[in-house]
């Protein structure tokens, strides 16, 4: 397993449509393994294989416990889509992409959501609360979308400008 590196916004490998999955293979497994692994070393709740700059359709997710503890709720979702959805919900977001930035955002309540295992197999998830919220973000990073394009276009322009300043000071000091 390792440690990938994290694709920060304004990155265009952000704004990729993602293919599908087609092959479900010891090479897959390995990715989501480093996948989870890059996401709890960022604890993060959720990432998407775009995130580590793959363009494929793949999500983990692993919603803490109570207690805040991460290791019972690990899913996978290759080739996922929303079958279903109803009711508002807005709730603080953030991304592992978009570091030190929440923001509020409205969902839909409850989805239902379709997708394939590790071993290729139909799976249906009926989710509600934060996993409903959590797969609806991670769904959105395989069409290119980020939760910031839910703001208004004043928001992101100055989202933007920040984050392009700050890309500049980093690229300046590893210079
Ligand atoms: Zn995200």
């Amino acid at each position: 397993m390792a440690i990938r590196e994290i694709v920060t916004f304004p990155d265009e490998r952000l704004r990729q449509i993602c293919a599908p999955v087609t092959e479900f293979d010891a090479a897959l497994k390995e990715l989501t393994d480093d996948m989870f692994e890059t996401m709890y070393d960022d604890e993060g709740i959720g990432l998407a294989a775009p995130q580590i700059g793959i363009e494929k359709r793949i999500v983990v997710i692993d919603i803490p416990e109570e207690d805040g503890k991460q290791g019972k709720n690990k899913l996978v979702l290759i080739n996922p889509k929303i079958t279903a959805k109803e009711g508002e919900v807005a709730s603080e977001e953030g991304c592992l992409s978009v570091p030190e930035y929440r923001a509020e955002i409205k969902r839909y309540e409850k989805i239902t959501l379709e997708c394939q295992d590790l071993n290729g197999q139909k799976q249906i998830y009926e989710a509600d609360g934060l996993l409903a919220i959590c797969m609806q973000h991670e769904l959105d990073h395989l069409d290119g979308k980020l939760f910031i394009d839910y703001l208004s276009r004043l928001k992101r322009d100055r989202l933007l400008t920040k984050y392009r300043k700050l890309k500049k000071e980093q690229a300046r000091a590893h210079e």
